[in-house]
């Protein structure tokens, strides 16, 4: 179908196959369907239904920095033991978790940080015009722009805050001049408590309802006739030369001309059966969902707690905490129980004893995000392969970057040349 030099050579008989029908692979279908190559998604559940569930829906250019922010390990060892801390560390015997740390230390430096920085604004670019273009082909991506408060208790939090926004906004979004202190604070959003003495509001970021996007984005596929496979898993491949020819699922073997793995938290190991090694850890984060009254108008970021709520699908849906605590989906209630206590400093008192929130939040949720240690996603052709190619590793920013990294990589997929925007994101980076 394509003879570009470099391009992998893309048959119109056989199908460019995304493996992971989170909102990643999703995006990544929707752009290579759109530019009229055949397309297959291979889901092991149903879609939607790993970390791209649950999680609060923000897109946004104001928090796009990578995680390893400089001081962020001396926050995170403060947290040793204290499973009530945002940044929960929880240190495992296990080579591959300490090397992690290792690299996610070394990545911490300002240098490291601003490099990631720039890197994920410029990816970040183009983001409200590519939900405005789903939006305009009939995708409901249920995106609304109410902007983003940034609440604190204590004023000085708030200025060291935004005085750090302000230097990395760079003209590339709207931010205040200064903070509302004072009794006037909370008055920024409607659900916020008096205890708020700091705040100030972030216009035009958006939030969406993760679960209706990604149907919608299955939809869509659908619709253009993209056959999406739930319910099988992909557990090996069939190579020749440098290309993968074929996916072995559990429900039979798909050929393919080309393959995308976008499996989250599974994606190392289906690399490893490509012969490539990801170092990938989740950052397990929590969320659950309440009716309050009255209820946020914006996205809320709860600065001192590091929590955030967000208005979704007619309810307030809280979320928060890192806890790097090995690559495992076990909910822990006492975390739970922290990113309620942390909300209630910034929401009031929605709830009087921990005991009440059995019956008063829904659908207790905990998603582990794909972290890489340098905080950046991979967004790839693998190494020594011509046709297959890795997009993971996007931490807490998968639904804000998922259709930019869509865009690009089925540009990558189809011309051969990796855009620029993708430099940054290249497989290789991790060997070093
Ligand atoms: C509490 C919390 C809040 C968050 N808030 C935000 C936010 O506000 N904004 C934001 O941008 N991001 C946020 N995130 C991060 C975001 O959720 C993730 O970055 C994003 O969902 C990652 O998407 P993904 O497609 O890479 O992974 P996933 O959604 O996990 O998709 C991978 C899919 O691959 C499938 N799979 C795995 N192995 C196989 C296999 N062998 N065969 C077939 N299928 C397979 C899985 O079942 C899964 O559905 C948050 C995360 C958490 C935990």
């Amino acid at each position: 179908m394509t003879s570009v030099p470099g391009a992998p050579r893309l048959a119109a008989d056989s199908p460019v196959v995304v493996v992971g029908g989170g909102v990643v692979g999703l995006c990544t279908a929707y752009y290579l369907s759109t530019a009229g190559l055949p397309v297959e998604v291979v889901e092991r559940r149903a879609l939607g239904s790993g970390v791209s569930r649950g999680n609060a829906g923000w897109v946004c250019l104001s928090h796009s920095t990578p995680v390893p922010a400089p001081g962020i390990v001396r926050y995170a060892l403060r947290s040793l033991g204290r499973p009530d801390s945002p940044l929960y560390l929880r240190p495992l015997p296990d080579p591959a978790f300490l090397r992690w740390l290792w690299r996610f230390w070394r990545s911490s430096t300002p240098a490291a940080f601003r490099h990631g920085y720039a890197a994920i604004a410029e990816l970040n670019r183009d983001t409200f015009d590519l939900f405005d273009g789903l939006h305009d082909a009939n995708v409901p991506t249920t995106l609304t722009r109410p902007g983003m408060v940034h609440a604190f208790l204590s004023p000085s939090e708030a200025r060291h805050h935004l005085a750090i926004q302000r230097e990395m906004a760079h003209g590339h979004y709207p931010i205040p001049d200064d903070v509302t202190t004072g009794p006037e604070a909370h008055l920024l959003d409607q659900a916020l408590s008096p205890q708020v003495r700091a705040a100030y509001l972030v216009e035009g970021e958006g939030v969406v309802d993760p679960e209706a996007f990604a149907r919608s984005l299955g939809d869509a596929l659908s619709a253009a006739g993209v056959k999406v496979h739930e319910h099988a898993e992909v557990t090996g491949f069939r190579s020749a030369g440098e290309g993968v020819t074929a996916l072995s699922t559990t429900q039979g073997e798909i050929p393919c001309s080309a393959v995308v793995i976008a499996a989250g938290m599974s994606s190392p190991r289906l690399l490893r059966a490509l012969g490539h090694q990801l170092p990938l850890q989740a950052g397990k984060g929590y969320s659950f969902s309440v009716n309050l009254e009255p209820a946020p108008k914006h996205t809320l970021y709860f600065g001192e707690r590091r929590a955030v709520a967000s208005p979704i699908g007619g309810a307030t849906r809280i979320g928060g905490t890192m806890e790097l605590s090995g690559n495992n989906n076990r909910l822990d209630w006492r975390r739970i129980v922290a990113v309620a206590l942390a909300s209630r400093q910034y929401l009031g008192h929605w709830f009087e004893d921990p005991d009440d929130l059995v019956s008063l939040i829904r659908d207790p949720w905990v998603g582990g995000r794909p972290f890489l240690p340098d905080g950046l996603p991979v967004i790839d052709r693998l190494p020594k392969h011509n046709n297959a190619f890795a997009a993971t590793g996007h931490g807490m920013l998968g639904v804000t970057l998922g259709p930019a990294t869509g865009h690009r990589l089925a540009e990558y997929i189809l011309t051969g040349q990796r855009p620029d925007a993708l430099q940054p994101f290249r497989f290789d980076r991790l060997r070093r």
